[in-house]
């Protein structure tokens, strides 16, 4: 029986699952969704607190695990067991980041450089996969407290340039977090939906997502049609960001204190005290002129103007990653049609201002940049749960693309949901000595049989040079390009013909019919399996009477009659039972037939090698 959650906060059935959206950030990770009701998003938080979960841990002195802002507060005072940045770490070796070794305050292992990276806490040791998992269960906890109902499932956001064992490494913490990872999709194009960017069909457009987050700067460059993003470069810093904004209004109140980095090393809750006014004083100027605080009696300030001078530098940099990631993407910058802000750190003013003057227009920052990843995640994680159906043909195959094998068999090449543009291939080969063509059907579902599944389309590839069976190699690919149509490509390798023919999988298509088809296939799935294993059964059958048959006519006058009639009598048995609907009794007298011409089979290889080594041949 199927269960149907009900979502208590809404009082409503709930149809499908809810799947989440997370931005597992460096800095701050959070979670959305988009509102069963009202369709709008919504960042998940507990009453009064921050939408924000810093991606901090902290192990206690009795090994529990704190993850949040409490962790936060540890940062400073027990920097040995407080890991931040666990992001940083994912998917690399200690070679890879030795170079930035001192930024980490907790012990990473060093002793195999080129393994994946350790953290040691104590004496047990943690993999960024594991830590990673300890942020993501905390967000899967919150979600489901304010909810009130299971998360499982999850769309979970990614650095544009991380690479697949990173990406892998993502989908792992998910894991072990209990959520089933259904995509993994990119920090901009996250960005990007949520300015509802990539929503149209025929949308041609570029867009440079800029994100200075609390510890990292990247800029993308992407070109969404049909639905379809791809990222054109992506450039930046992976060790600069608002933490640096941070220290620089650090250095100049250490200044003024006539404090020494000396003084603060010894002394970690006055430099966590000041680290923290420090970004206080960063927030506070990107709405207001003027900031004023005390510490330990000694009166602190700082104005928009003062702080502007200090973080010109280093908004420099980034846009000196804007040149090279638009001159990266083969573009002009005016060839850029939208400029999205993300990340904390986008909320200045001076920075808004400088980004959008280099690239000479408004840029868009309606959408908190906190929230921005995690709102898109949820848009995407919407989509994949089917609640926004023309988006959905668009970006993925409902059903499966194959061709029609042996005994009418499907054969699938692009299974249901494969993203697309997509790619597949397979070698198939004849069936019949001499065979010539060799005819492709085209068929979409997910029965077992193709009968039971929609044609699309069938061709004949022709010119085959005659070869016995099984030796020449066809291979059909298929491609679903970006507008969702897909090609078929027959080639017989040996000869080099090929033909092709382009279909329109979803013309004509419903989504009540598709939807039909999907239920259809559960329905009927333990039919469909035996059905495949009877017509498996059948196939081999044949194969096997037709190969007994040949050697038997070859060699009939090597075999004694009494063992000619034995297979003859087998071979009728197996002929017999190929009628019948009994894939057990198929395989029985396949078996049997099998046994009987084997010793023979084997006796007259022998005869034909000893006379082979006489000098005479073979055949
Ligand atoms: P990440 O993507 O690295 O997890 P976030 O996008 O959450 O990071 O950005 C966090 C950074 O944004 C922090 O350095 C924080 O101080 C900064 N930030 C947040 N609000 C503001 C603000 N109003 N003005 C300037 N910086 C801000
Ligand atoms: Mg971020």
């Amino acid at each position: 029986m199927a269960k149907i959650p009900i979502n208590i906060v809404t009082g409503t059935l709930q149809q499908e699952e809810i799947i989440v959206g997370i931005d597992l950030g460096t800095t701050n990770s959070l979670i959305a969704i988009i509102h069963p009701e009202t369709k709008k998003p919504v960042v998940l938080k507990e009453h009064h607190s921050s939408s924000l979960v810093p991606s901090v841990i902290y192990f206690d002195s009795s090994q529990n695990i704190i993850v949040g802002e409490a962790a936060k507060a540890h940062l400073q005072t027990d920097p040995a067991n407080t890991i931040f940045s666990a992001k940083r770490l994912m998917g690399k070796s200690y070679t890879d980041i030795e170079q930035h070794a001192d930024f980490f305050t907790y012990k990473i292992i060093d002793d195999d450089t080129e393994r994946l990276v350790k953290v040691q806490v104590e004496n047990k040791f943690y993999s960024p996969v594991e830590l990673s998992s300890f942020i993501l269960k905390e967000l899967k906890t919150r979600a489901e407290h304010i909810l009130k109902t299971p998360v499982n499932k999850a769309v979970i956001t990614v650095p544009a340039y991380f690479n697949d064992s990173q990406r892998q490494a993502t989908r792992d913490a998910g894991k072990l977090a209990g959520l089933d990872v259904l995509r993994i999709i990119n920090e901009p194009t996250a960005a990007s939906l949520a300015y509802g960017l990539g929503m149209q069909q025929n949308e041609e457009k570029i867009i440079a997502v800029y994100d200075l987050g609390g510890g990292t700067f990247d800029v993308s460059i992407l070109k969404i049609a049909s639905g379809i993003f791809e990222v054109l470069s992506t450039n930046g810093d992976t060790y600069l960001g608002g933490d640096d904004l941070d220290r620089a209004i650090l250095s100049k109140w250490t200044g003024d204190l006539n404090l020494t980095s000396a003084d603060l090393n010894k002394d970690p809750r006055l430099s966590q005290a000041l680290r923290l006014k420090a970004e206080e004083a960063k927030k506070h100027l990107s709405f207001n002129e003027h900031f004023e605080t005390t510490l330990n009696e000694s009166a602190l300030s700082i104005n928009r103007a003062e702080f502007e001078e200090l973080i010109q530098p280093l908004i420099s940099r980034t846009l000196n990653s804007c040149a090279n990631a638009v001159s990266d993407a083969g573009i002009k910058k005016e060839e850029i049609d939208v400029i999205v802000m993300v990340g904390g750190s986008t909320r200045i003013p001076a920075l808004k201002e400088a980004v959008s003057e280099f690239f000479g227009t408004e840029v868009n920052d309606s959408v908190n940049p906190d929230e921005v990843v995690a709102v898109g995640a949820a848009i995407q994680a919407d989509i994949l749960a089917g609640n926004n159906k023309d988006f959905l043909l668009l970006d993925i195959t409902p059903l499966s693309l194959g061709i029609e094998t042996m005994g009418g068999l499907m054969d699938v090449l692009i299974p249901r949901n494969s993203k697309i543009p997509s790619k597949a291939g397979r070698q198939y080969t004849t069936q019949k000595d001499g065979q010539s063509s060799m005819r492709i059907s085209v068929y979409q579902g997910e029965r077992d049989l193709v009968k039971d599944n929609r044609k699309l389309a069938e061709f004949n590839l022709a010119g085959i040079p005659g070869m016995p069976a099984g030796l020449p190699k066809v291979e059909v690919s298929f491609l679903i390009n970006a507008d969702g149509i897909l090609i078929v490509k027959a080639k017989e390798l040996r000869s080099g013909t090929e033909q092709t023919i382009e279909v329109k999988p979803q013309y004509g298509l419903t989504d009540t019919e598709v939807e039909k088809m999907l239920l259809d296939s559960i329905t009927h799935a333990k039919d469909d399996i035996a059905q495949r294993a009877l017509v498996e059964a059948r196939t081999e059958g044949e194969q096997i009477l037709s190969t007994t048959e040949k050697f038997i006519t070859k060699n009939s006058l090597r075999l004694q009659p009494g063992e000619l009639m034995n297979v003859a009598n087998a071979m009728q048995a197996l002929q017999l039972a190929l009628t019948m609907e009994d894939k057990d009794l198929i395989h029985q007298k396949t078996e049997e037939l099998n046994e009987i011409s084997r010793p023979f089979a084997e006796r007259i290889m022998d005869e034909a090698v000893s006379e082979a080594l006489k000098g005479k041949t073979i055949q």
